[in-house]
């Protein structure tokens, strides 16, 4: 991703946890920018550059009404003059949903296909030669690679003996996994419910030597992707009034509430040094009500 794209300044929140001899540090990358925040940059900076180098028409990519992914790769695209076309999952709303708002007011192009459709992507992007198409979510090698870069901005990336991060594709996972030091353990949380072939899918993207770093936990999906209970809803308040730290309900929130359970439950051993990666991700906040979050 070229640099000027970043804009925010990105570091790291130390937070306290009382009772336990652990330090928890928070690698901001929600601070990237308000809107378009966290991974998604990462992911997408070297399938950005291919796209560029190949000369292509345009870009194109997959995604729900609520991704981060797409309203990403619309900013991204916007900003370097690319055009840009999202095949969005489902028949076209009645009313848009702000992810889709601030996608198209990006000059990125909608195109609704429906669920069968969308489940068969190799008959649009055979529709499409002219184009430069991302996988859904970014996940893939390429992805990775740029992924893999998120460690590049921790100071002192060596004191940690724990990498946790949410995981949805995995590619996030896999990149920060193929970058950690061989005495890290990276951890995964997955935001979906039993999504069995995520282990599979995150470690075809991992290299061999790092391959036994890696684990995912499935305990703490509240429901489901984009599904949550009040009790995270209660959390994602309290954690922003005890350390000023805002979560997004899809993502950085379970995998947050996941991290404080298991230091709860003694997972991590006394002294443990954790990095956990706020991924960002907060725009998909925009979907509650007014007053449900306090900030
Ligand atoms: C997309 C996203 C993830 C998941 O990343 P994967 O590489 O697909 O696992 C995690 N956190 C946030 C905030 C995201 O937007």
């Amino acid at each position: 991703m070229p640099n000027e794209i970043r804009t925010g300044e990105i570091n790291i929140q130390p937070i306290l946890l009382k009772q336990l001899n652990i330090q928890l540090d928070v690698l901001r990358l929600d601070k990237i920018h308000p809107v378009v925040s966290g991974n998604k940059w990462f992911k997408l900076k070297y399938y950005l550059q291919q796209a560029i180098d190949g000369n292509y028409a345009g870009i194109a990519t997959f995604g729900g009404a609520f991704s981060n992914h797409i309203l990403a790769a619309a900013y991204a695209c916007n900003t370097l003059g690319i055009k840009c076309t999202g095949f969005i999952r489902g028949e076209m709303p009645q009313q848009y949903s702000q992810t889709l708002l601030d996608a198209q007011a990006l000059n990125m192009q909608l195109e609704f296909v429906s669920r069968a459709a969308f489940a068969d992507k190799d008959v649009i992007m055979q529709a499409y030669p002219g184009l430069f198409f991302i996988p859904e979510g970014g996940y893939g090698k390429i992805g990775a690679r740029g992924a893999a870069e998120i460690l590049q901005l921790v100071p002192d990336l060596s004191a940690y003996d724990h990498i946790v991060c949410a995981a949805g594709t995995g590619t996030m996972l896999a990149g920060i996994t193929n970058a950690a030091l061989p005495h890290q353990q990276c951890i995964g949380i997955s935001v979906l419910k039993n999504n069995l072939s995520l282990e599979k899918e995150m470690l075809a993207l991992v290299e061999k030597q790092a391959a036994g770093l890696v684990r995912i936990v499935h305990d703490y999906h509240f429901g489901g992707y984009a599904k949550y209970k009040q009790q995270l809803i209660d959390f994602m308040n309290t954690i922003w009034l005890e350390h000023i730290l805002p979560l997004d309900f899809v993502y950085t929130a379970k995998a947050f509430y996941a991290v404080l359970d298991m230091a709860g439950q003694h997972y991590f051993p006394n002294t443990s040094k954790i990095l956990f990666v706020h991924s960002g991700g907060l725009q998909g906040n925009r979907s509650f009500k007014k007053g449900t979050l306090l900030f």
